[in-house]
């Protein structure tokens, strides 16, 4: 179709109006580029935060469960806006994006120019069709004072094993900022509670599929609308328990999976893939509050050797020294506490001489808090991390907060308690599917391990299974 028809097209006030107008043709297989469904049932999404800007994301697909999309193979103008108030009545950038086949139809709008530690309102318009409006905000300044922030942390998100109502307890909590430590979706079919989205993903089209299914959910996507994200990877975004270059996966499943997840997450265009790598790990500063160190655990490894790779080393311990933050956190996704006995493997036991040169890492910097974050294990955890792993009462010099998955391994049981007399250090463990709510102040660090009833049902309380608190320079969970 005439690309004038189009631009005017864009001009249409309001959903719907341009479907209605355009007369339906039954030769046509597929709409044309001009004439296609709501585009927006994956949702939006926004991430990476800075004081200047954050990434908004969208995927156009009318059909999820189609490769494409089912978007006509050429290029969509995509319309965005950034306003202060939900209305948009305060409207304060607006512009337009490529949505591009090669990249699914995805795009990603690094927006510049806003004002430091405000929250603003965004939404995209397509083929006259207007998008969910989210709520994102900019991180505060470099160095401004920041009287609390409070996070959200989720991992382990298996759709066929059951409903998310951990993400909707998660955006109901409205915290400012979520961070999303890995098993994003599942490349396995999970435990039958839910259609998984098709058979195991192994080339780019199975890929942008199981991404596309996962983002029908609207738990998610209202998780995805209250806070912009921070999202690292763990292992399901490719294959269970792939690890670097030890891993049998080929080139060619590598790149499908890191070009699909790149196309479905709101990174920075510093993530684009370039071939076999994805650049994943990243700084995110919170003023003088807190600085999240984002950990690519995956990609680097190597069996017994390294778990983050050199290069990545360096940087992480680069990061502590140049740090002024209260509170330095890593959001990372293995077990990272040393432990006797129990627990999923892969963890930081096996790399024991990267975890002491992290831990080090702090001593030597002098770092003011310490906190890891982690995902992964399916159960909630809470670990004082001691600087000698054979003396788990001796030297605390960090804190570890586990979160639970939302839903891999099902409802669990009730079955919280500790670490018991080999594991010390380990206070609090809970065997419920959830997330974890976390609140920085100057003074100290709160944890609400946050627990869902069922998966099975999408009827679910949400309740607080424990709830720690840290004190400034004061390492060593104290429980409220
Ligand atoms: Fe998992
Ligand atoms: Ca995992």
């Amino acid at each position: 179709m005439h690309p004038v028809t189009r631009r005017a097209a864009l001009t249409l006030a309001g959903a719907g109006a341009l479907t209605a107008l355009v007369p339906g043709t039954a030769s046509a297989a597929r709409p044309s580029a001009d004439r296609f469904g709501d585009p927006f049932g994956l949702g939006v999404a926004s991430g990476d935060p800075g004081p200047d800007g954050v990434v908004l994301w969208t995927r156009l697909a009318p059909e999820p469960g189609d490769p494409d999309g089912g978007m006509p193979p050429r290029q969509v103008d995509v319309g965005w806006e950034v306003a202060d108030d939900e209305r948009f009545t305060r409207v304060v950038q607006n512009g337009t994006a490529l949505a591009d086949p090669r990249d699914a139809h995805s795009v990603h709008v690094e927006l510049t120019g806003l004002a430091p530690g405000r929250e603003y309102f965004y939404r995209f318009r397509a083929g006259g069709h207007i998008s969910p409006v989210a709520r994102t905000r900019t991180a505060p300044a470099a160095g401004a004072a920041v009287s609390a922030l409070t996070i959200g942390v989720a991992s382990c998100a298996n759709f066929g094993s059951g409903y998310f109502n951990a993400y909707r307890g998660l955006a109901a909590d409205e915290p400012e900022l979520v961070l999303h430590l890995g098993d994003y979706f599942y490349e396995n079919e999970g435990s039958g509670v839910r259609d998984p989205g098709g058979s195991e993903p192994k080339d780019l089209d199975g890929y942008r599929i199981r991404h596309a299914h996962q983002r029908t959910d609207p738990d998610l996507q209202a998780a995805h609308a209250v806070a912009p994200w921070v999202v690292v990877w763990d292992d399901h975004e490719l294959v269970n328990d792939w690890a670097g270059g030890d891993g049998e996966v080929s080139a060619s499943r590598r790149k499908a999976a890191f070009r699909a997840y790149w196309e479905h997450m709101p990174l920075r265009r510093r993530s684009i893939p370039r071939g076999t790598e994805l650049q994943l790990y990243r700084r995110i500063g919170w003023g003088s509050l807190a600085t999240f160190h984002m950990l690519d655990t995956r990609q680097y490894r190597t069996s017994g050797g390294s778990i983050t790779g050199d290069r990545q080393e360096d940087w992480l311990i680069d990061g502590f020294r140049d740090s002024r933050a209260g509170w330095d956190v890593l959001g990372q996704q293995v077990f990272f506490a040393p432990r006797s006995g129990g627990g999923k493997s892969q963890s930081w036991d096996d790399h024991p001489e990267s975890r002491e040169r992290v831990m080090q890492g702090w001593v030597d910097a002098g770092v003011r808090n310490a906190v890891v974050l982690t995902g992964d294990e399916h159960v909630h955890h809470a670990n004082d991390l001691p600087l000698d792993p054979d003396d788990p009462t001796g030297d605390i010099v960090g804190t570890e907060l586990v979160t639970t998955s939302v839903t891999s391994g099902g409802d669990g049981e009730d079955d919280s308690g500790d670490g018991g007399d080999e594991n010390p250090h380990i206070r609090f463990r809970a065997d419920r599917r959830g997330y974890l709510l976390a609140t920085f102040t100057p003074a100290e660090l709160r944890a609400d391990f946050r627990t869902v009833d069922t998966v099975k049902s999408e009827d679910s309380g949400v309740s607080t299974a424990g709830s720690f608190a840290v004190a400034d320079r004061e390492p060593g969970l104290q429980e409220i």
